[in-house]
Formats: structure tokens, sequence, C-alpha cells
């Protein structure tokens, strides 16, 4: 009986990128599924990008991710860019048909699955506050307004950001989005269903690092999101938690937009309780 040594691949391509957890969930996913397939995070500076993606196609890697700094610059070295990565201005993921390279953007995606899955809650006719205009947010806010969010309020620290990315969104899905610029401390409005912290405030290593918010206005039925997967219980929603309001970690995302990957590059259902406890695990103190 004839054996086959080889795997298929999937990389994770980013600077800094040695704290990305993504290869624990995705290689946990492929056993699990008794795939030979393996996920390799890997170091790429931007000089280093435009050659990397070359060795994607030359080593026939199944799908990739790109992370900081790339999710702008690899879109044009693909071969094609689907609509709403294009709507976004930003590509996180990458499949193959045949030999093209497609561009995807399953952060937003990810982000809302795990508001309706593991929050129970449907954005349609929410107001939705976020914090932060970089590309997590870019991309949240792109879903939440094509879900049918009743409102979305942008609050960032560089207005020039936050104003040209709330004017782009806004005109490219029609929906109501505005921006604030932040002040000292945030007050989180009293029509607030959804604030969602976008920022890598808290991230690791700045762990007691929080976003500067006022919760003194906010509603009991508020949820508190958070981006952040490492450490996935930030200061920001150990706040939330005090308050007694109802919390979402960046976890809830990393596995979601992970499972979208996973189905685009393997064509199968992925294995969501298994990537879950794999990051859980991965995380635990
Ligand atoms: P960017 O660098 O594109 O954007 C960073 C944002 O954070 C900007 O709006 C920036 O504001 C704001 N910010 C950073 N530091 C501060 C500060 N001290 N005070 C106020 N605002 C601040 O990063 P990304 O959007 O790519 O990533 C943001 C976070 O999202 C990261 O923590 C990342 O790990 C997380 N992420 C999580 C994912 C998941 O699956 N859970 C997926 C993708 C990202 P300004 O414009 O003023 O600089």
């Amino acid at each position: 009986m004839p054996k086959d040594f080889t795997s298929e691949l999937v990389a994770c391509l980013g600077d800094p990128v040695r704290e990305n957890p993504t290869g624990v969930m995705q290689n946990a996913a492929f056993r699990a599924l008794g795939l030979q397939w393996q996920y390799l995070t890997i170091e790429v500076t931007p000089a280093n990008l435009g050659d990397a993606i070359v060795g994607v196609r030359a080593l026939g890697l199944r799908g990739a991710n790109f992370t900081i700094p790339h999710k702008v610059a690899v879109m044009q070295h693909l071969d094609r860019v689907a609509p709403d990565a294009a709507l976004i201005g930003a590509v996180n993921t990458v499949r193959r048909e045949g030999d093209l390279l497609i561009g995807e953007n399953t952060d937003g995606k990810g982000f809302l699955r795990g508001l309706r899955l593991d929050a129970g809650i449907d954005p349609a006719g929410k107001n939705a506050v976020v914090l932060g205009a970089g590309g997590a947010a870019r991309a949240i806010v792109t879903e939440l307004a094509l879900a049918g969010a009743a409102g979305i309020l942008v609050v960032n620290r560089t207005p020039e950001r936050g104003e040209s990315m709330v004017s782009e969104l806004a005109g490219r899905t029609g929906a109501p989005i505005r921006f604030e610029t932040w002040p000292a401390s945030f007050r989180v409005p009293p029509d607030t269903d959804l604030l969602v912290n976008a920022t890598s405030i808290g991230l690791y290593p700045e762990v007691t690092a929080r976003p500067p918010v006022d919760w003194s206005e906010a509603s009991g039925r508020l949820l508190v999101c958070d981006v952040v997967p490492n450490p996935p219980e930030t200061r920001f929603l150990q706040e939330a938690r005090d308050r007694r309001l109802q919390v979402l970690d960046g976890l809830s995302m990393l596995v979601h937009q992970g499972a979208i990957g996973f189905q685009m590059w393997t064509g199968l259902d992925a294995p969501v309780d298994v990537m879950q406890q794999a990051l859980r695990e991965a995380f635990a103190p």
C-alpha cells in the first residue's frame, strides 16, 4: 500500500507574529478531522512580502492568513479580492481557486458570528459604538453596517484616521455611521446596545492598559465586546463584568474567523468546539 508522507500546508504570515495563537486552533482542527494538514506561523517582514507570496504559490500552500502589517499590502499580490474584502479594504485570509489566490476578509464575519452564536445577539436594529479605526474596526464596522445596525458611532484617538474611515464606509455601505474624537474619557451613550473595543489597548504585553471609558450612563442591557485575543480576559472586560454587563471576548472572534477560513481551505465544517478548547487551554494560567 503506497503511503503519502507529504502534508498540505496553510500559513500565517505577519511581523510581529510570535504571539499569534491561530496555529494552536487550526492544527487542533486538522487533527480532530484526521487531515494530514499543518498550519505554520512565519515571521515575514514587509520587505519580503512579495517574495513570500511567490513562495506561497511555489510551495502550493492551500491557504494563508495575513496579519499585521500585511493586510492591505497583500492585496496587490493576489489574483482577485472578494467584493466584501474590497469594501473593507483589507485581506486577512487567502484561499485557492486552482492556481489563483483569492483574498477574503473573515475578521468582521467572525465577529458577527460570535455575536450571534456566543452572545445570542443579532446586530440588526441595534446601536453600536466601535472604539478604534484600524483594520479590525474597519472590518467590524463594515459587517455591522451590512447586517443592518440602526446606528454605528466610531470613536478614535486620531481624528483624521477615524473621519476618513467613517466617510469612506458610510459612502460605500449607505449605513448611518458617525465619528467622534476620543475625549479624555468616552461616556457610553445610554441608548448603546453594543460597545466594541476594536483598538489594540490591553493587548499583551500591555495587559494593564484599558480604553478610557465612562460607564455612568451605560444601560444594563449593554453587551461589551473586546477584540483583543491575548489575554482573553482584558481589564476592559473585567470593568464591564464588575458592572454586571454581558461580555464577549476576543477569542470568540478569533475562533469564528478561523472557522470560516478553515471551511474555505478544506471545504469541511470546522470543529468549532475543538478550536475553542485548544485556545482556552493555550491561554490557561
Ligand atoms: P491597527 O494598528 O490597524 O489599529 C489600532 C487601533 O487602536 C487604532 O484605532 C489606534 O488609534 C488604536 N489605539 C492603539 N493604541 C491606542 C491608545 N493608546 N489609545 C487610543 N487608541 C489606541 O490594529 P488592528 O485594527 O489590526 O488590531 C487592533 C486589535 O484587534 C489588536 O489587538 C488585534 O490583536 C485585534 N484583532 C483581533 C482579531 C480577533 O480575531 N480577535 C482579529 C484582528 C485583530 P489611532 O488611529 O489613534 O492610532
